[in-house]
């Protein structure tokens, strides 16, 4: 099979629940779980003669996700009636946006494979979410106590090419929504999620082949190998002289595979018109202008800083603007040293390896900006060692203290006197002759064990740059 041949062709479309604490039309809570059916009311439930009225902040929040990911912003937007028969929408139809969502040709910055892509953003409307079906042995029971969950749905081009960008997309994505705060974007509780369009084309093609659609995706990981395998049963298919199907399939991650739900709706199977009982949503230059003000610094900027500014690695930058926590805790950190490097090591060394081992949320460390800089600041100015910084740290992670006080307390100041580091090298290599004469042979090496008696001597507390330079210039005297 000639799987090279091809060209994957994917589009996203992903619902996030927006974070607002009351219902898109009542005044319901939006909290997850609860009883069935204790979050809900006549208007949610689509009861007759009710009638919706929008929460400001489902748009104030999509116009904030708009605006982080580049869109332009319809002034004048309206909501659409999306009309389908499922027992988990008990209105008969979800209220969307059809011909004037809020945002509309936005993009996203990825990387993948050192290559920098864009992919653009179609369009971010807001929708409701609808309830959930519960399969239980003696029957389907519904609860609707996600009905009227505001969310946005953010529709790509189809400009995505690998499994591998779907991954990177959107874990990217999910970053800007979470520092433009709008969205928990929780994966388990399904408030991030999101439909996958593949289809392939022989390479050079200027067609798209048919598309097939994966709904409600809820892991990067799904979202991969879903895409993985049906890219393969597509062109395994195309090879073999069949024909994919346009159609809404669905990953079952037990088995695997995706597997055939039903044939794919077009838009007009859902008979989309104008709601009539909302008005059109109105947004002045100087709305959009204040929302603008309250998105924070995003992830691209913060890691464009640190490599240029702070002279970190791009492995290491992506790993601080992971989490705006840890973003923001770096950048008050480093008000207490020049030495951001040093800052940036402790805290993906030390700090993260903690948090794992205590289960704690990316996030929770329990030692302040202001004394972790401190820390950094120490081996900045050659105070401590970095191996001394680890037991600082360690005795820090326990209790929050200054460590300038723990260095003096412990004793644990490193030791940059010429003169007694002098003497201590010479004792050292008159007692090692096997070791010296290793190194003298050209064994170079060698020096390590030397090194490695002084720090034990010293309890570790031994400049090692100042060690190995001594070790070196006795050694060189007797060559
Ligand atoms: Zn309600």
């Amino acid at each position: 099979m000639a799987y090279k041949d091809y060209e994957i062709v994917i589009g996203l479309e992903v619902h996030s629940e927006l974070k607002t604490k009351s219902k898109i039309y009542c005044s319901c809570t939006t909290e997850f779980g609860g009883d069935p059916n204790t979050h809900c009311c006549p208007i949610c439930t689509g009861m007759p003669g009710t009638l919706p009225v929008l929460n400001g902040m489902v748009v104030e929040y999509a116009i904030k996700a708009g605006l982080a990911t580049n869109c332009k912003i319809h002034q004048f937007s309206k909501q659409d009636r999306k009309n389908y028969f499922y027992p988990d929408l008990p209105k008969a139809y979800q209220t969307s946006q059809y011909d004037l969502p809020l945002c509309y040709e936005g993009y996203v910055d990825i990387e993948t494979n050192g290559e920098e892509k864009r992919i653009g953003l179609t369009r971010i409307h807001i929708e409701e979410d609808a309830g959930k079906l519960i399969h239980e042995a003696n029957g389907t029971f519904v609860d609707y106590n996600r009905c009227g969950v505001p969310l946005i749905e953010i529709v790509t081009e189809p400009d995505l090419r690998s499994p591998e960008e779907i991954r990177v997309f959107l874990s990217k994505l999910r970053s800007i929504l979470l520092y433009a705060d709008v969205s928990d974007c929780r994966m388990n509780e399904g408030s991030f999620r999101c439909d996958v369009n593949l289809s392939v084309r022989k390479k050079g093609a200027t067609t798209l082949g048919t598309r097939t659609e994966m709904k409600n995706i809820n892991s990067f990981n799904f979202a991969f190998k879903a895409a993985e395998y049906e890219a393969k049963r597509q062109i395994k298919l195309i090879e073999s002289g069949g024909n994919v199907v346009q159609e809404t399939r669905r990953w079952d991650e037990a088995k695997g595979v995706t597997i055939s739900m039903r044939s794919k709706e077009e838009a007009h199977d859902y008979r989309y018109f104008p709601a009539p009982d909302l008005m059109p949503i109105v947004t002045s230059d100087e709305e959009i202008e204040r929302i603008r003000q309250t998105i924070p610094e995003l992830p691209d900027v913060r890691m464009k800083r640190y490599m240029e500014n702070d002279g970190l690695s791009l492995y290491d930058s992506e790993l601080l603007v992971a989490s705006m926590k840890i973003s923001d805790y770096f950048d008050q950190a480093c008000k207490q040293t020049k030495n951001k490097k040093v800052l940036a090591n402790i805290i993906i060394s030390e700090a993260f390896s903690r948090m794992n081992e205590d289960e704690k949320e990316l996030g929770e460390i329990p030692i302040s900006a202001e004394n972790l800089g401190k820390l950094a600041h120490l081996v900045d100015t050659n105070v401590i060692s970095s191996s001394i910084a680890k037991k600082v740290f360690a005795i820090m992670w326990e209790h929050d203290d200054d460590p300038e006080i723990i260095v003096e307390k412990e004793g644990l100041k490193q030791i940059s006197d010429d003169g007694a580091l002098r003497q201590m090298a010479e004792e050292v290599i008159a007692k090692n002759d096997k070791v010296v004469q290793d190194y003298l042979s050209g064994k170079e090496a060698a020096i390590q064990a030397l090194m490695g008696q002084m720090m034990a001597r010293t309890k570790g507390k031994a400049n090692p740059k100042m060690v190995i330079d001594l070790l070196k210039e006795i050694l060189n005297t007797k060559k």
